[in-house]
C-alpha cells in the first residue's frame, strides 16, 4: 500500500476503527456527529472520488479471482444502510456484487445452525459480499429480544449463560476461517443518534411517498434504544479483532456515513491490492495467433488492427516486448501480406 491515495485513506478511517481488544461504550467513544471538520460540498466531491476508486479495485479484484470481500452493514432502523449501499456501491459493476438482507429467520434457517443461513449467502472469489444486517444479528436482536433464541430450537446444554460469549466466540473464529481462505471481512456499524432517528421516522410518517418505509415495530424497538446501545457495545468490544476490524461510521450526516463507508470498503480492497493475472508464455502465443487470424480478417482498407491503430502503444502490450508486430510491420497499417502469414 505504498500509494499515497491508500495512505490518506487509512488516515482518514483511523479514529472509526474498534481497537481489537478495546472496551467499547458507544456513548462515551463515538459521536454519531462527527465528520472530520469536512463540509457536504467537499464531502460530495470524495465521494465521487472514492466511488471510481473503487470501481478500479472492484475491476482488479473480479479478474484476480483470488479474494473475496465481505461487508456486514449493522445498524438501528432509520440508520441508512440502503442508501449507503446505493450510493457506494453505484459505480461498480453489479456483476460483481451480491447484497443480501436478512429478515426475521424462516422456518427452514431456523432448522440449522445459526451461522448456516449467512454461509450459505458469502461471496464468491473475486466477488464483494454486502450483508445488509448480517450474522451480528445474532447477537443483537437476538440478545435484546430473547424470545428469538427460543425459536431457534438449541439443546439444553448449548443456552444459558456463557452463550452470547460463546457467540461471538465462534463469529470471530468463523470471521477468522474465511479470512485464513481468501475472505476479508470488514465490518461497519451506521451509528445514529437518538433524535437523528426520531427525525428520519418523522419524516417516514409525514411523507406519504415515504410512509411504505415505517412500520410499527420501528417505534417498538426504539423503545428498546438503551438495550442496543449496550447489545452494540459489548459486540464491537468482543468482535473487532485483527483481521476482521469494525469501524463505528457517524450515521447522523448520511452524506459523511456514505464517504466513510466508501473509504473504508476502498482501504480493504487497497490492502489485498488485487493484480490482472499475467498471462503464461504458452497463452501469449496462443493471444498472438489469435490476433495474427483476426488481422487476416480486416476488410480491404481497414487497420489489420484498429484498436492499436488508435491507441499505438496498445499492441506492443499485446507483444509482451517493444519489437513491432510480429508480421515485420508496425501494427495497425494496413493488411499483412499472405506470405508473412503462420
Ligand atoms: P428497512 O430499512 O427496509 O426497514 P430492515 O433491514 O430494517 O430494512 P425489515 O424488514 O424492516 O428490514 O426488518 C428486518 C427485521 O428482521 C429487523 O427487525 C431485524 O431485527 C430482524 N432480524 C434480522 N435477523 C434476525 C434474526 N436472526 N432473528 C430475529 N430477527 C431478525
Ligand atoms: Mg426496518
Amino acid at each position: 500500500m505504498a500509494d499515497e491515495r491508500a495512505e490518506r485513506i487509512a488516515e482518514f478511517i483511523g479514529p472509526l476503527r474498534v481497537k481489537p481488544g478495546s472496551k467499547v461504550n458507544l456513548r462515551r467513544d463515538f459521536d454519531p456527529r462527527y465528520r472530520a471538520g469536512m463540509r457536504k460540498r467537499d464531502g460530495i466531491e470524495l465521494l465521487r472520488t472514492g466511488v471510481s476508486l473503487l470501481a478500479e479495485y472492484q475491476e482488479r479484484l473480479a479478474a484476480q479471482n483470488t479474494y473475496g470481500v465481505l461487508l456486514c452493514l449493522q445498524a438501528l432502523d432509520a440508520g441508512g444502510k440502503d442508501g449507503t449501499i446505493r450510493h457506494v456501491m453505484s459505480g461498480v459493476n453489479p456483476q460483481g456484487v451480491r447484497v443480501s438482507s436478512f429478515k426475521v429467520p424462516s422456518t427452514e434457517e431456523l432448522d440449522h445452525d445459526y451461522l448456516w443461513r449467512y454461509a450459505c449467502r458469502l461471496p464468491g472469489r473475486g466477488e464483494i459480499g454486502i450483508f445488509n444486517r448480517s450474522h451480528y444479528e445474532e447477537v443483537l436482536v437476538v440478545r435484546v429480544h430473547p424470545e428469538n433464541l427460543v425459536r431457534q430450537k438449541l439443546p439444553d446444554e448449548a443456552g444459558g449463560p456463557g452463550l452470547w460469549d460463546r457467540r461471538y466466540r465462534e463469529i470471530n473464529n468463523w470471521e477468522r476461517y474465511l479470512t485464513d481462505n481468501g475472505f476479508k471481512v470488514v465490518k461497519i456499524f451506521l451509528n445514529l443518534s437518538k433524535e437523528e432517528q426520531r427525525i428520519r421516522f418523522m419524516k417516514r410518517i409525514d411523507l406519504p411517498e415515504r410512509n411504505w418505509k415505517f412500520s410499527a415495530a420501528d417505534v417498538r424497538e426504539r423503545r428498546r434504544w438503551d438495550d442496543y446501545q449496550h447489545a452494540f457495545s459489548e459486540m464491537l468490544s468482543a468482535t473487532s479483532t485483527k483481521w476482521a476490524p469494525w469501524y463505528v461510521v457517524p450515521a447522523d450526516r448520511k452524506w459523511f456515513a456514505r464517504i466513510c463507508a466508501a473509504a473504508v470498503l476502498a482501504h480493504t480492497l487497497m490492502d489485498i491490492d488485487p493484480q490482472y493475472p499475467e498471462v503464461g508464455k504458452q497463452a501469449r502465443k496462443d493471444l498472438l495467433a489469435a490476433k495474427r487470424e483476426l488481422e487476416h480478417e480486416a476488410p480491404a482498407g481497414a487497420p489489420a488492427d484498429p484498436y492499436a491503430s488508435r491507441h499505438p502503444t496498445a499492441d506492443r502490450a499485446a507483444d509482451g516486448n517493444d519489437t513491432p508486430a510480429a508480421d515485420g510491420r508496425a501494427s495497425g497499417t494496413g493488411r499483412p501480406t499472405k506470405k508473412k502469414r503462420g
